[in-house]
């Protein structure tokens, strides 16, 4: 059997505006929202939530096969306001360890806890050339010395929250999205391309009149960064878990930006022999242009049940993305392998 084709415009529209929303671990509920309302519209679907937050969606098949899940996360690197200082700026604490030479003069917005969008800046505090000269430069980029600057009137820390603003209020950088020439380019690519594939996948299968072989949960994580996202939420009558997060691309790395990857190991150790094999069997079988790859400074959702004590076969693929947890870059072939990956285990048995 063939595979459903895949709507490649339908896809990037739906990950551009994806990328769009702000969603950094802890503030991911808008994020989880859109990809809820955009998922109600298949009446094939069972859409619950975790207690956690996370977004649970079953495509129920009449059979005794046992099911299976695949789990994805919404949620991205951030920060939070970790203090106000008496000049009016604001230090962050940064959520999943963003670096911070990669935010240096990027836009943020801050979301305060009463539902208020304030727009500033990332800086470092010697940030004018004109006042230090060298000595911008050779300041360390680190919490102590960048700050947000905010685009409205304030000079100390009483101004500051006045505007509303509270120590822990959430701030998201500009994700920065361009698309050109099959690429995309963006922060958050990690891991909502991944995302996008897991929902092009069941639009693609459903408008197919097609389902898949055995019941399925689809598990959209909103805690990944921090390593817990699917800790919970998987039930424990799901046999295999297929965890669908980017692929490590860059020096000494199999994988690139026009393949999706199998990982068989990463830093949280070696994934499931045999389920590996499987997908590497419907890669071949359906022609999905694929690599294996080891990822070094990397743990997955999948890892994270099962440090929970989740007793499932475990796989990890995806599509390769340039620069990761930086100025991130994919590739339309590389994410088609992904859907396409994700379509040939939906209708395996
Ligand atoms: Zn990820």
């Amino acid at each position: 059997m063939s595979l459903p084709a895949i709507d490649t415009s339908y896809f990037t529209k739906f990950l551009v505006d994806l990328l769009n929303i702000a969603s950094p671990t802890g503030f991911a509920e808008p994020a989880v929202a859109f990809v809820e309302k955009e998922l109600s519209q298949y009446k094939q679907l069972e859409l619950s939530r975790t207690r956690k937050g996370a977004l649970v969606a079953k495509w129920k098949v009449e059979n005794d096969l046992p099911p299976v899940a695949l789990t994805a996360h919404v949620d991205t690197l951030g920060a939070v306001v970790k203090e106000i200082k008496s000049n009016g700026r604001l230090r962050l604490s940064r959520i999943g360890g963003i670096q911070w030479n990669t935010i240096e003069t990027e836009g943020v917005w801050v979301f305060t806890s009463s539902g208020e969008k304030i727009r500033g800046s990332v800086l470092i505090d010697t940030a004018s050339g004109h006042v230090h000269g060298a000595a911008g430069a050779e300041t360390k980029r680190n919490d102590e010395h960048m700050e947000v600057r905010l685009d409205a009137r304030t000079t100390n820390e009483k101004e500051t929250r006045a505007l509303g603003i509270n120590v822990g209020d959430c701030v998201a950088f500009d994700p920065r999205v361009e698309v050109t020439n099959g690429f995309i380019r963006s922060r958050f690519l990690d891991d909502k391309a991944c995302v996008a594939n897991v929902v092009a996948a069941i639009k693609s299968m459903a408008e197919a009149g097609l389902s898949p072989a055995r019941s399925v949960y689809f598990h959209i994580s909103n805690y990944e960064e921090v390593g817990h996202g699917a800790a919970a939420g998987i039930p424990p009558e799901v046999a295999e878990l297929v965890t669908v997060d980017m692929a490590v691309v860059g020096a000494g790395q199999e994988s690139d930006e026009f393949h999706a990857t199998l990982c068989v190991k990463d830093g949280g150790g070696p994934y499931h022999f045999g389920l590996n094999n499987k997908m590497r069997a419907l890669a071949e079988k359906h022609n999905v242009p694929y690599k294996t790859d080891v990822y070094v400074f990397y743990g997955s959702d999948g890892e994270a049940f099962w440090s929970a004590g989740g007793d499932v076969a475990l796989a990890l693929i995806g599509p390769g993305i340039d620069a990761s947890h930086n100025y991130e870059r994919a590739h339309v072939d590389g994410l088609t392998a992904t859907t396409n990956w994700i379509m040939a285990y939906l209708l395996a048995e």
